[in-house]
């Protein structure tokens, strides 16, 4: 399996320099140069069979030789094994053609576990094979950073840094981070957005000294791996519902159009997904984009949705590269207009491309309360703010018309991780799993830092330097 990068100016890599580069070296994202493909026989064995083996199934199309298919099964199965739920990525009926795909039964009760889970131990059996460490950094909007801390703290060659912006995450979510006491974790809250966290991120990538003396690595949504690991519940789920005959749509909440462009890629292997909704709060530049090809940040309002409070969604630089006909040069112009000028026009033949598979909806906070409220009432369980959103946009996109037939919302984080929000709406407080029970007698573990990304840079080489 060979990638090339989105900006066309880096050289083509493999699995394993995917894995641990995160960004490429010319400031594009990896793609796979070919979408491998899986069979309609193939697909129809994924209804019933365990969630690791078809996850063990699909990875191998994206590792090439770097991992055998065995070597993926036990991880997988590993991975999954911290799984709450037997099935892992269980799917629930909530209407005639209606299903919430639950991806919140992991160890930090979001969807992120799923790749996380198994790019910690991706990462962990590259570096043993190289005899390497890395330091391995991430910006969170909240529940990657709990995913990636529980994933690699186990983990004997990395060490882990997220920021997180300060006072912008649930208290669930920062304990979920700054509990975890190891050696090789550690958290720093930013004074500003996750945007901020993001752009101190990419700045940290850019300076070259830095990246070499602390072996920088990243596992955000850029990274492909986890994408990759994100393809296999689109196919689980169409599988259980009897793909490959009739199309699936999904309607997905999305802010850096991550978990949304996975759902593409199960399409470009050829999984019968129908139409893709992306979700957004009122944060909605996606859904701007994709209606009106202007794709220019406003600034980032605070939602009760916080995971998907972001304006530049990093993954979206991927889907124009196949909308521009994977032009490498016409992508990078349009990244540079878009970082110089803070905005850009997706031209309109890529637009077109890009509304054959996306539609979107923006719900605002009115609606995605009562939502929660209505779903309270009309199946009894609890929804968390971010799934919310998504069958909000489920419905709307239903009665517009744009979506018709089976829908599956994908249901991304549990609704203990935000109770105010859940109990504001329904007047129910979920309850945290047991294993959390004493999540806030526990001591936390935080630095604080300004938001630049030369004073971050000195508080890691500081701890891991
Ligand atoms: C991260 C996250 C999202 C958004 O996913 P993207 O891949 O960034 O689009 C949605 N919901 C929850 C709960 C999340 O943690």
């Amino acid at each position: 399996m060979t990638y090339l990068t989105t900006r066309g100016r880096a050289r083509d890599a493999d699995f394993e320099t995917v894995l641990t580069a995160g960004l490429a070296p010319d400031g594009g994202l990896y793609l796979p140069k070919a979408w491998p493909q899986a069979s309609a026989g193939e697909i129809a064995g994924y209804a019933g069979a365990p969630y690791a083996a078809v996850a063990a199934d699909v990875l191998a199309a994206f590792t090439g030789d770097a991992f055998s298919r065995d070597a993926l099964l036990r991880l997988a199965d590993e991975a999954y094994a911290s799984f709450e739920h037997e099935e892992t990525a269980p799917l629930t009926q909530v209407g005639d053609e209606d299903w919430i795909l639950e991806l919140y039964h992991g160890p930090t009760l979001a969807f992120k576990d799923f790749a996380m889970q198994i790019l910690g131990r991706l990462f962990d059996r590259v570096l043993a094979r190289r005899g390497e460490r890395l330091t391995i950094i991430a910006a969170t909007s909240g529940d990657t950073g709990a995913a990636a801390i529980h994933a690699l703290a186990p983990c004997d060659h990395v060490d882990i840094v997220v920021l997180h912006p300060e006072g912008r995450v649930t208290e669930v979510q920062r304990r979920m981070m700054t509990t975890v006491e190891a050696p090789n974790v550690m958290n720093i809250a930013v004074k500003g957005d996750f945007d901020d966290c993001q752009a101190i991120v990419k700045s940290l990538f850019a300076d070259r000294a830095f990246v070499d003396r602390v072996r920088l690595s990243g596992v955000n949504s850029i990274n492909w791996a986890r994408l990759a690991a994100q393809t296999v519940y689109y196919f689980t789920a169409a599988a259980a519902l009897g793909a490959p005959d009739e199309p699936i749509h999904f309607v997905v909440p999305t802010g850096n159009f991550g978990d949304v462009f996975a759902g593409y890629v199960a399409k470009k292997m050829g999984l019968n997904v129908g139409r893709l909704g992306v979700a957004t709060n009122a944060n909605d530049i996606l859904h701007r984009v994709l209606t009106t090809g202007e794709y220019r940040p406003t600034g980032v309002a605070p939602t009760m949705s916080p995971s998907m409070d972001i304006q530049v969604a990093s993954n979206f630089e991927r889907l124009l590269f196949d909308a521009l006909g994977r032009d490498g040069a016409a992508t990078r112009a349009l990244m540079d207009k878009f970082s110089k000028t803070r905005g850009m026009t997706v031209p309109p033949s890529a637009l077109e491309f890009m509304q054959k598979d996306f539609v979107s909806y923006a719900a605002d906070e009115t609606a995605t309360a009562a939502e929660m409220r209505a779903h309270f009432e009309a199946n009894g369980t609890l929804i968390d703010p971010h799934t919310a959103v998504a069958r909000v946009a489920a419905k709307a996109l239903r009665e517009d018309g744009a979506l018709s037939g089976r829908v599956v919302t994908l249901s991304t984080a549990h609704p203990a991780k935000f109770p105010d929000a859940v109990a504001a709406a329904t007047g129910e407080t979920p309850a945290l799993p047991p294993a959390y029970a004493d999540l806030f007698e526990r001591p936390e573990f935080i630095a604080h830092a300004p938001a630049e990304p030369a004073a971050v840079a000195a508080i890691i080489v500081e701890r891991f330097g």
